[in-house]
């Protein structure tokens, strides 16, 4: 990067930041966190406006935000970096009217960071790793349809911003690590493993509808939570789920019970997050959301 773009990438975010006129000359702040953003982790962008705007639309690099109202009059939305998402800047684009039916329109560069990834080298017996055929032919199946659930997108939303833990516990595996087996690379760990007991209640991290509510080879007992605006939420290797597809449930609400079924060593919850696509860590939406607003 050169010297003017790093002055560019500093200088615009503050010009904004400090609440300063956007384009259009309506009274319009766009502002974001957290500022120092990495691999994997979910972006927050407000857009505030002295009076009521008329309308917002957005893009983190070409992938629409979606804007809902929050209080006090701000229009808020969440955007994904993905966890292989390449680090450097990524434009962030917000338009809309302004108070007085003026359109306005920003780019922003939001600088992404390289995620702090582990990698983890494993030697196992080639019986273990590799899948017979039919056993391949149902994790591909299910591997779609968990894709297929995973890129919906429901215009209603069921999240607030306050995002819950499901399980009390240490995290065990963390988010990205990068499995090598056999010295062949598999897809990065897109959750967080969080050790618990054995039958310990497992809890939707937010409001949502059950999209999800079944058995698979890997994931063991899963329970896939669409909180409406391309977010989602997962829960694997659970030895109980206590609610069914297409029911509605609260954040807080006891969904399962921690437990060690399908591919796992021992008991703990597999909890993922993904939005609009994007595998996110499910710890920086509870940085970013777990006061409430
Ligand atoms: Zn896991």
């Amino acid at each position: 990067m050169t010297m003017i773009a790093r002055i560019a990438l500093w200088w615009v975010p503050l010009f904004f930041l400090l609440g300063l006129p956007c384009y259009g000359g309506g009274l319009v702040t766009i502002s974001w966190s957290p500022t120092e953003l990495r691999q994997g982790e979910v972006l927050s962008v407000v857009v505030k406006s002295e009076t009521k705007i008329a309308s917002v639309r957005g893009d983190l690099d070409g992938t629409p935000i979606f804007f809902h109202e929050r209080e006090g009059g701000s229009l808020g939305g969440i955007a994904g970096v993905d966890l292989g998402v390449s680090p450097g800047p990524h434009p962030l684009r917000v338009s809309g009217e302004d108070p007085g039916g003026r359109p306005f329109k920003s780019v922003f560069q939001v600088k992404v960071r390289k995620g702090e990834f582990r990698v983890q080298r494993l030697t196992l017996p080639r019986e273990m790793v590799e899948l017979k055929e039919e056993v391949l032919r149902r994790v591909q199946e299910e591997n779609r349809k968990v894709k297929k659930i995973l890129l919906g997108i429901r215009r209603e939303k069921f999240w607030h911003n306050y995002f819950v833990k499901p399980v009390d516990g240490s995290i065990t595996g963390a988010f990205g690590l990068r499995r090598i087996i056999n010295d062949q690379p598999r897809s990065p760990h897109s959750g967080v493993d969080i050790s618990a007991s054995l039958g310990s209640p497992v809890r939707s991290c937010n409001g949502g509808i059950v999209v999800l509510a079944q058995e698979l080879y890997f994931g063991g007992k899963t329970i896939i939570i669409d909180h409406g605006l391309a977010l989602y939420s997962i829960y694997m290797h659970l030895a109980e789920m206590r609610v069914r597809k297409g029911e509605e449930v609260k954040g807080g609400d006891v969904i399962g019970l921690v437990g060690a079924t399908g591919r796992a060593t021992g008991p703990h919850l597999h909890w993922g997050i993904r939005l609009m696509g994007a595998r996110i860590d499910p710890l920086s939406l509870l940085r970013l959301f777990s006061s409430g607003e």
